[in-house]
């Protein structure tokens, strides 16, 4: 067999590039990973964590109101956006450290530089080639920038966290996740925010009641306008307008660009040797991921199944499985929970209303919606929503939604219930916890639609 430098390069220190590292440098592999920027990859720099911290930033903006009706006094509390940024990145330095000492405890050798990839054995960093077994690109992807006229004006995700002042105002371009959370974020910060969706319901691929539901709420606090696109961007003095395709414009201090994201595949050389990509860049890979080329892996959002950190993760140790423990092992996609960090929170597993309908012959759907105790002696407007669908002819539960507080600690739960294949029935026979919002998913007797 050849002499390589490495049994495996990974290209890309994210989530799911580190763990496959780790895991397959702990059955014995001499590993390397190769990263251009800091260790952790989006999800720790420019995502899921630092969005979260953000987010509990912004939560306080509720605790204020609500702290009113419970006989507390706060006079006028201030925002200051350099200090909740600036602990965030000291923090975000803080887990980049982590990663260094998780892999480096496991002797996986951590290499600085734009990783290239010359032969199915071979990666270039600058001058220097390095030789494995095989190659596993774990690159991720970017933010979908727009082309409009003054695109060079708007902002993406990544540039939110470092933003050197908090805008007054702000202008959000998108319906999906990333929109949605930023939305809600900047305004319980302060901003005021116009979200603008293209289509006629944002968040597509979520359950319609979920959708509609979400809207209302979120017209409490923001303007939210559907059908609604930028055609123009342009520099003015007192901030950038915003021209839409109802030839109205708007006056904002950012514009914030959230369409969707790019898997990171440009100037990787995939191509030149022989790896096929989709017509979206992602690479194209088997149930065990490996590409067109043997000897050379992909996983995480540059392969764009599903863009999400844990499924990264557990692509990862399934890759070390088969490949390092000689156990092939395909990942189960169809049961994947998610949460919307928006305001206020989606959590959601398994099958919407819709798709169950177009595979199950009877369908029912259990439902409801209330104001939460906690906001019976407070101002806020708020409603949550919690909804199940079930098989009628089996009775098993295909899907649950809620929207509200800490719906994605909720639904992570019922996450469990769900992968078990958990029937209505045994939903039935669980004793709620009293009182908390998610008791009701236990207490739903009544069926509001029942399809034959
Ligand atoms: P999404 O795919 O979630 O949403 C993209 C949105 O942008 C859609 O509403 C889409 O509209 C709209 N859009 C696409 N192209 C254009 C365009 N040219 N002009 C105007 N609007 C456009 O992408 P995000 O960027 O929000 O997030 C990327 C992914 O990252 C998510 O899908 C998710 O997997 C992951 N993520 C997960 C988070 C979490 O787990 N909490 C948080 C953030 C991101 P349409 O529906 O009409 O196509």
């Amino acid at each position: 067999m050849k002499n390589f430098d490495f049994d495996l390069i990974v290209i890309g220190a994210g989530s799911g590039g580190v763990r496959a590292s780790r895991m397959a440098a702990k059955t014995g592999a001499r590993v390397a990973v190769i990263e251009a920027n800091a260790l952790g990859g989006t999800c720790v720099n420019i995502g899921c964590v630092p969005k979260k911290l953000f987010y509990y930033g912004a939560e306080f903006s509720h605790a204020w109101v609500e702290a009113k009706g419970y006989g507390w006094d706060i006079k006028d509390p201030q925002f200051n956006w350099q200090t909740l940024r600036d602990n965030k990145t000291k923090e975000i330095e803080r887990l980049n450290g982590v990663y260094q000492r998780i892999l480096e405890n496991v002797q996986v050798k951590i290499i600085h530089g734009f990783a290239k990839v010359v032969s199915a054995h071979e990666v270039a960093v600058g001058e220097k080639i390095y030789s494995a077994e095989r190659i596993l690109i774990a690159t991720g992807n970017s933010p979908h920038r727009p082309s409009f006229p003054g695109a060079e004006h708007a902002s993406v995700s990544d540039d939110m966290f470092y933003l050197k002042e908090f805008p007054e105002r702000a202008v959000i371009i998108g319906g999906g996740y990333i929109a949605c959370e930023f939305a809600g974020i900047f305004s319980g910060l302060g901003a005021k925010i116009t979200q603008l969706y293209r289509g006629e319901l944002f968040l597509r691929n979520f359950d319609n009641d979920v959708r509609h539901h979400v809207a209302d709420q979120m017209r409490k606090h923001l303007d939210l306008q559907f059908h609604t696109d930028v055609i123009k961007l342009e520099r003015a003095k007192s901030g950038i307008i915003v021209h839409l395709n109802n030839e109205k414009t708007l006056e904002t201090d950012l514009v914030l660009f959230a369409a969707g994201r790019k898997p990171n595949t440009a100037q990787l050389g995939l191509a030149e040797v022989g790896v096929k990509l989709n017509d979206n860049g992602a690479v194209i890979v088997n149930d065990y991921w490996q590409t067109s080329v043997p000897s050379i892996y992909a996983l995480g959002d540059v392969i764009d199944r599903f863009q999400l950190t844990p499924v990264a993760l557990a692509e990862g140790m399934a890759f070390v499985k088969t490949v390092y423990e000689n156990k092939p092992t395909k990942l189960d996609y169809t049961l994947i929970p998610t949460a919307v960090f928006c305001d206020p929170n989606i959590g959601t597993v398994g099958l919407t209303e819709a798709q169950a309908r177009k595979k199950y012959q009877q369908v029912k759907i259990f439902k409801s919606k209330f104001k939460p105790l906690k906001q019976t002696l407070t101002e806020r407007n708020v409603q949550v929503l919690v909804k199940i669908v079930v098989d009628g002819e089996s009775d098993k539960v295909l899907g649950i939604h809620m929207v509200g507080d800490s719906a994605g600690e909720i639904i992570q739960g019922f996450a469990v219930a769900l992968t078990l294949g958990v029937t209505k029935a045994q939903f039935d026979a669980t004793i709620g916890i009293h009182p908390t919002t998610a008791e009701e998913f236990v207490t739903l007797r009544e069926p509001v639609t029942i399809e034959k």
